[in-house]
């Protein structure tokens, strides 16, 4: 369990993968050609790994005195907690290549952060040291030719991305658009897309975080925009449309997450859905047992349990009277009983086959005020908020500037603008008035 390598080495290809690019300079001096140096290593490590039920102390054992274990715990502790490590922890202990003497240890608490213990003087000091990312902006356009999902995932423009990410990519897209497009039941063969995505990407290539900048989807020749705005840049920003109008809807269209609905790798033959909602006044959403069910709007539970051949069913009824089923449960969300008040999003159950359903698949309906069912794909009321009037004209430029991203991708062609009234009428006061 015990690997050797040079420490030295390592953080010559982290910073070089850094970017050199950004540290050249205009007139750089021509020094010729180089020979390779080869230094003595500046530290050699020992990469460990904790194993179940050991301890911090425990694999220390040995490595450092009695003494300078509880020294180098208390260190630890000061940037995170050595009971809350799981097995697999990679340690590394760091030594002078001279005489082996330890000097430090770096403890990876999870994939972006190290905490880094320093020996000096006889005392331990440490430090929280956060994984360097780059940030990049990936665009893609593409023509879906059977369904959204292989458009996206098999993208040439996204090659580079690991498929774990180019999966959470489509969770984005799905969270952008949930309230305009059920991803599952509207695209059609021909419909386009294209985005901007920000993202903070690892020197292993792997993503940490990212962000939907701009995204466009052209459905059934009807264009649907999505453009973040966060004025005050502390992440807690939201989607506009290119008019400035909240994409949140009182409804989700749908009660699953697009990726786990099943039927979404085969062609345009299979339909992920059994029914159509004509056929059966519902929607059946064909999807492993145990996914997510979600609450489409917010509302008060006013059923949980068996109901006859829904089998396991629970049903909600939202502020303006309408209620909406979901049903063929496997089981129930904890905490999700008569009474509850659930909000938009909200996990109220998982998908199951109980009742009468021949297989694993989400039963969802929507009933009016009459008590009659209705199409979830006909009720469009809005909710959220449109851009502040006073956060308007920044809204226009940071929207201008998203929205050129999307037009700067090649063969994409121009969005398709509406006009934008960016003109407070205060200044179109002040103009007026002239003092
Ligand atoms: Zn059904």
């Amino acid at each position: 369990m015990i690997r050797r390598r040079t420490f030295s080495n390592a953080l010559a290809v982290a910073l070089c993968a850094i970017g050199v690019a950004s540290c050249a300079v205009d007139d750089a001096p021509d020094v010729g050609i180089l020979d390779p140096v080869f230094a003595k290593p500046a530290e050699d490590v020992r990469v460990l790994s904790l194993r179940r039920g050991e301890t911090l102390g425990q694999l220390l054992d040995g490595a450092v005195s009695y003494n300078e274990q509880v020294s180098l715990l208390l260190a630890f502790r000061e940037q995170a907690s050595p009971r809350r490590m799981r097995p697999g922890t990679e340690i590394t202990l760091r030594y002078r290549p001279e005489d082996e003497w330890l000097r430090g240890v770096d403890v990876a608490i999870n994939r972006d952060e190290t905490v880094r213990l320093t020996r000096d003087d006889g005392a331990w000091l440490s430090e929280r040291i956060v994984t360097p990312v780059y940030v990049d902006t990936i665009l893609a356009t593409g023509e879906i030719k059977t369904v959204l999902w292989t458009a996206v995932v098999g993208n040439p423009a996204l090659a580079s991305m690991p498929v774990g990410d180019r999966n959470r990519l489509i969770d984005h897209l799905d969270n952008v658009f949930q309230w305009q497009i059920d991803f599952s039941r509207q695209i059609r063969v021909g419909d386009t897309y294209r985005f901007a995505f920000e993202r903070e990407v690892r020197h292993d290539g792997s993503m940490r975080a990212g962000r939907l900048l701009s995204a466009e989807l052209v459905n059934g020749g009807t264009p649907y925009y999505a453009v973040w705005f966060d004025p005050n840049g502390d992440g807690q920003g939201s989607y506009f449309d290119m008019e400035g109008n909240s994409v949140r809807r009182a409804f989700l269209l749908k009660p699953l997450a697009y990726r786990r609905i099943s039927g979404r790798f085969s062609s345009s033959r299979f339909h992920p859905i059994l029914k159509t909602w004509r056929a059966h006044r519902g929607v059946d959403y064909a999807a492993d047992a145990g996914t997510e069910i979600m609450a489409t709007s917010d509302g008060v539970v006013i059923h949980r349990g068996p109901k006859g051949s829904f089998g396991n069913a629970v049903e909600i009824r939202h502020p303006n009277g309408f209620v909406t089923r979901y049903a063929h449960l496997s089981r129930f969300r904890t905490g999700v009983n008569l009474g509850t008040r659930v909000h938009q999003s909200d996990i109220v159950g998982y998908v199951g086959m109980t009742g009468s359903a021949t297989g694993n698949h989400l039963h969802y309906e929507m009933l009016g005020r009459n008590g009659k069912q209705m199409d979830p794909l006909s009720v469009d009321l809005p909710a959220g908020d449109p851009v502040p009037a006073d956060d308007r004209q920044v809204w226009y430029s940071a929207m201008t500037k998203r929205v050129a991203l999307l037009e700067s991708i090649p063969g994409s062609g121009p969005v398709r603008t509406v006009a934008v009234d960016t003109e407070p009428k205060e200044s179109a006061q002040d103009r007026g008035g002239g003092s």
